[in-house]
């Protein structure tokens, strides 16, 4: 039988978790593991199903094996405002606990919905925060398989820090070295992902559930590729005991500029005036700068971010957002006649940008990135060199594989992490002056620039033949489907 054909017998049930970071790449991986011939069924809600899953629209239509299976979340059971899905939605940083609630909450449809069908799906895909889908999978005796967009790097900083608790001896900001690892990695604990940094929350009963359910899972899909972070790939693979799958850029799953602008929600600006905004610039001259979905920086700390960009006197793009102080910084532009003052060379995003389509210009130069894997992973496929601006959870480890490993980054200097919903607190933690000098820096023509950018643009064009028929991540995801039949078969024939 043809592969395709052969494929076709699988089933994944895929369960993103409610916030863009997660959900975008998992929707890329459905579109991908469907064009391998798998049947995908997304579980999702209603107005996350379609900002989230209109991208497929077209590729569906096209016969690719893809369903939605729309269940409604108990919005008033969970005093959640009705409509809002998605982390980003949400009004107030209060409802996060309540979101996630709320979405954990579906187990028991989603149960029934595995009951009901003719024959058991071949896995269950999710992240790793969604404990109860591995109650499910232990209960149906479905392997499990784990999906949270990290890298092998951060996987592996994770386990060391799991194992050797070295953390726990040091000041908060203290550096220490992360044993066992390819490179000398140096961090202080305020640095720490949220599992061994959580600020005011306790997590400690959480982080244990969480390890117990990762170990038991069959498996850990990687959206990296292997010659990105080879050694930390092969670390990861023996902790993982060959159950691990580099199957990224999953970005690069959408190739048409139709498909690039409608990733992750409808886009703030009109695709062809952005286009036609960045086809009138030179060659890598325009720095874009882009915090991610989550952030929720002060106004005080993004005006010099402004600031900054305006005293670069090199043309930029800045996607502006502030969480629920938006409104705040919107003023400043308008009234302190920002806008205005830059109108030549700066081009303002009030909202949502089409990221990939905007990083895949070759007009742009640098990105100012928060660090998001997702993000960083795009810039990296793009080619481009990158500003480091890491905010919270494992972004920090992002920031030393872009500086440090792969020397493609600078970094703007931030020392420690703002807990999500405690910015306030945090205040102006750098000034435009610092963002300048390194926005400067990654954009001149000098040698250590000009290597940067060598560096980047190799990586470029590793990370796009990684995705080719003859690459690493195609044969790794041939090999994560084969893994998943071998262990239907072993179960048909138990
Ligand atoms: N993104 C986008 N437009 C925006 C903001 C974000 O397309 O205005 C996308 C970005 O391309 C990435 C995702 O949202 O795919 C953000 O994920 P990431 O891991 O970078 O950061 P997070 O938002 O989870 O902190």
């Amino acid at each position: 039988m043809a592969l395709q054909e052969t494929n076709q017998l699988l089933h994944f049930v895929i369960i993103p978790l409610g916030s863009p970071g997660h959900y975008i790449p998992t929707i890329d991986l459905a579109k991908l593991l469907a064009q391998h011939g798998v049947r995908v069924t997304i579980v999702t809600t209603p107005v996350n199903a379609l900002r989230f899953g209109s991208i497929l629209d077209q590729p569906i239509q096209s016969g690719l094996p893809i369903t939605f299976l729309e269940l409604q979340l108990p919005y008033m059971k969970f005093g959640i405002p009705e409509g809002c899905e998605c982390m980003d939605d949400l009004p107030n940083i209060g409802l996060a606990h309540d979101l996630f609630n709320a979405h954990c909450s579906l187990q028991h449809e989603v149960e029934q919905y595995i009951e009901k069908l003719d024959s058991k799906p071949s896995c269950i895909l999710s992240g790793t925060y969604l404990l109860w889908v591995g109650e499910t999978a232990k209960k149906f005796q479905i392997p499990r398989i784990i999906f949270d967009g990290m890298n092998c790097f951060t996987q592996m900083c994770n386990h060391v820090l799991y194992h050797s608790k070295v953390y726990e001896s040091v000041g908060e900001s203290d550096s220490f070295v992360l044993p066992g690892l390819p490179d000398r990695i140096e961090l202080t604990r305020s640095q720490l992902s949220f599992l061994f940094n959580s600020g005011s929350t306790d997590t400690k009963d959480f982080s244990e559930k969480l390890r117990v359910s990762e170990s038991e899972a069959f498996g850990v899909v990687v959206n990296s590729f292997q010659e990105l972070e080879q050694e930390y790939a092969d670390a990861f693979q023996e902790v993982r005991k060959d159950k691990a799958w580099c199957i990224g850029p999953l970005s690069l799953c959408h190739k048409d500029a139709s498909e690039k602008v409608q990733r992750g929600n409808k886009s703030s600006i009109n695709e062809n005036e952005c286009i036609k905004w960045l086809d009138a610039r030179e060659s890598g001259s325009v720095i874009y700068a882009c915090l991610g979905s989550l952030s929720r920086i002060e106004p005080a700390q993004l005006i010099e971010l402004g600031l900054a960009l305006e005293s670069s006197e090199k043309p930029f793009i800045w996607v502006v957002r502030a969480g629920h102080k938006t409104e705040k910084i919107e003023k400043w532009i308008d009234e302190e006649g920002f806008e205005e003052r830059t109108k030549d060379r700066g081009l303002l995003i009030h909202g949502w940008a089409p990221q990939l389509l905007v990083l895949s210009h070759p007009a742009i130069g640098a990105f100012l990135t928060h660090c998001g894997w997702n993000s960083a992973l795009e810039g990296i496929s793009a080619g481009v060199p990158m500003v480091t601006w890491p905010q919270f959870q494992e972004q920090f480890y992002n920031e030393k594989l872009l500086v440090q490993v792969l020397k493609i980054g600078v970094s703007v200097g931030v020392q420690k992490v703002v807990h999500w919903g405690e910015e306030e607190k945090s205040g102006v933690v750098v000034k435009s002056e610092e963002l300048r000098k390194v926005i400067e820096m990654v954009m001149s023509d000098g040698k250590e620039s000009e290597d940067r950018r060598k560096r980047a643009k190799e990586l470029g064009k590793m990370a796009n033949e990684a995705i080719g028929e003859e690459g690493s991540s195609y044969q790794n995801i041939t090999r994560l489907i084969q893994d998943i039949r071998d262990q239907s078969s072993t179960k048909n024939l138990s």
